[in-house]
């Protein structure tokens, strides 16, 4: 099939809330349209990556609808995406996975940069990707965007899964000794087995959750996210004219709403509540 078509990146700010995103009040970001927002179709990290890979873009919650017609409707609007009109919702059949479908079916170069080592290429999300590669910082958009290159010859497709909006909030060049702690939650990096943050907090572990603490937490994420916004405009100077460009969280995060902190096991409006633009530059 020939290699036409729009490059598509999809940005994914890992744990951004809705609202720490509308909080951080971005300008750059803006410029794609209008903010929705939106539900994630889970609560952790791998598995939402999972869905958006396999083209279940954050949902409207829309009533009165069968689900199998809205995603239908939904993903159609990949024809938008791709610059394309000849997208149905069963191309994607069997393997229900775009990378592969992009790469084999539509000629596209196929990338993800990573920052979260659950998202390691060693993983089933790495499937029909020419290239893939977990970041030496979890937390530097930067980086990845100066990895970013693009052919004339044939469209390309990037996931770039963002780490500076996930626990600890910190930015590329802020020292870890700096970086927040909370007693019981695990970084990043510590062991990958132990990487799921979040859970009910227990008695004991409370009084490492102050309201003041969980303050600061949240304001930092909302800091990481104005921050993005700088580097966004770079991804913006960086990819070719005919480049759509989504940009939204794989799920959301628990400030101490009802007991909660972080994401994974928690079952709460919050932890699926995510921001979602997008669009196309010029
Ligand atoms: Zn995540």
């Amino acid at each position: 099939m020939a290699a036409t078509g729009n490059n598509y990146v999809l940005v994914v700010f890992d744990s951004c809330r809705y609202d720490s995103f509308l909080r951080a009040r971005p300008k750059i970001m803006r410029k794609l349209g209008r903010v929705e927002r939106r539900w994630s179709y889970a609560s952790w990290t791998a598995p939402s990556h999972f869905n958006l890979l396999m083209g279940l873009m954050p949902h409207l919650s829309p009533k009165n609808v069968f689900a199998s017609e809205y995603y239908k409707k939904e993903f159609l609007r990949f024809n938008e995406r791709l610059g394309r009109s000849d997208i149905e919702f069963r191309s994607l059949v069997p393997r229900l996975y775009l990378p592969p479908f992009l790469h084999d079916n539509l000629g596209y170069a196929t990338h993800a940069r990573v920052s979260l080592p659950v998202l390691n290429p060693k993983t089933p999300v790495n499937l029909g990707f020419d290239s893939f590669r977990l970041m030496d910082k979890h937390n530097d958009m930067r980086a990845i965007v100066r990895e970013m290159h693009f052919s004339e010859k044939q469209p390309s497709f990037w996931l770039l899964n963002v780490g500076e909006t996930h626990y600890p909030y910190a930015l590329p060049d802020e020292p870890e000794n700096e970086w927040p702690r909370v007693h019981g939650v695990h970084g990043v990096f510590k062991h990958l087995d132990d990487h799921v943050v979040g859970g009910k907090l227990t008695a004991p572990k409370t009084r490492f959750f102050n309201p003041r603490k969980l303050k600061e937490l949240r304001a930092r994420q909302v800091l990481a996210v104005k921050y993005l916004d700088t580097v966004i405009e770079e991804l913006f100077d960086t990819v070719p004219k005919n480049t759509y460009i989504t940009i939204t969280s794989d799920h959301g995060e628990l400030f101490g709403e009802d007991g909660y902190f972080g994401h994974g096991p928690i079952l709460h409006e919050k932890v699926l509540e995510v921001p979602f633009v997008e669009g196309k530059l010029r």
